[in-house]
């Protein structure tokens, strides 16, 4: 499946971080600290992982 690459660059990063798209990611609960979705490794705006 071949995907148009017309992202910005700083998502782009999530890419070179992760290997995919960041809504290939699969998200669960947000975080009650900044209140952005833990994304299945665990990461989220704040870092804190809800923690
Ligand atoms: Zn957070």
């Amino acid at each position: 499946m071949e995907k148009k690459r017309e992202i910005p660059i700083e998502i782009d990063e999530h890419f070179k971080l992760f290997g995919k798209e960041p809504w290939e990611v699969d998200y669960g609960e947000k975080c009650v600290i900044c209140n952005v979705r833990i994304d299945e490794y665990g990461f989220c705006s704040c870092g804190s992982s809800g923690d």
